[in-house]
């Protein structure tokens, strides 16, 4: 799944997955975010603060050292790239990161409600339960800091009284993680009307986890 590509190419995949999460009802107007990590160089490509998807062209995206720094682009970044450096400083493993409003998730955010291991293809791909991070106003050090430290070696995490965080090994991923975390919090709360939610045990989770990302799909 490590594909180097061209800051070109990274470009044209954020401003691609951009019209994806608009298209996907996943993000209003121009909320939400996305970025990508270029292998082997200190660099992420992320969306532009307050452009539309549906006129974001691939040259728009800018390029960022790790410490926020604009290297190339004539925009300016997202208001959310603290949250995104700080994600991939803590973690390796990742190259893509998406954030979105998306309805359901933002539901239980609001609520400060977790969703638990619950559904084979969520263990396998987020890694277990969906946590909230501790509130703190858009654009922050502290959001940063809040998410990271609630993410932990997860793939998902809920920011109280705002939305989604999605982090994958490339953006496509990221994505994936996105619309499994609506998907879930739709099922979550179908369940809670339902008045019952069975949960998978850690040993299942951390069993469909290992498959997925040892031994799932085409190798
Ligand atoms: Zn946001």
């Amino acid at each position: 799944m490590k594909v180097k590509l061209t800051v070109e190419k990274a470009r044209e995949r954020v401003a691609k997955f951009g019209q994806k999460i608009a298209n996907s009802n996943l993000i209003l107007g121009t909320w939400g975010n996305i970025s990508c990590r270029m292998l082997d160089e200190e660099q992420v490509v992320i969306t532009p603060s307050g452009v539309s998807y549906e006129c974001m062209r691939p040259t728009m995206p800018v390029v960022v050292d790790m410490d926020g720094e604009v290297l190339e682009g004539e925009l300016k970044p997202s208001s959310e790239v603290k949250v995104h450096l700080a994600v991939y400083a803590a973690r390796n493993d990742l190259n893509g990161i998406v954030h979105t409003h998306s309805p359901y998730a933002s539901a239980l955010a609001v609520s400060g409600t977790p969703i638990p291991p619950m559904l084979e293809d969520m263990a396998a791909l987020i890694g277990g339960e969906v946590p909230v991070a501790e509130y703190a106003i858009a654009g922050s050090d502290q959001l940063a800091e809040n998410t990271v430290k609630t993410l932990g070696d997860k793939n998902a995490v809920l920011l109280a009284n705002h939305g989604v965080v999605g982090v994958g090994r490339d953006v496509e991923e990221a994505y994936n993680v996105c619309l499994m975390v609506e998907r879930c919090a739709q099922i979550y709360v179908l369940t809670k009307l339902i008045g019952n939610t069975n949960t998978l045990s850690p040993e299942d989770v951390d069993t469909l986890r290992d498959f997925y990302l040892t031994k799932y799909g085409q190798r």
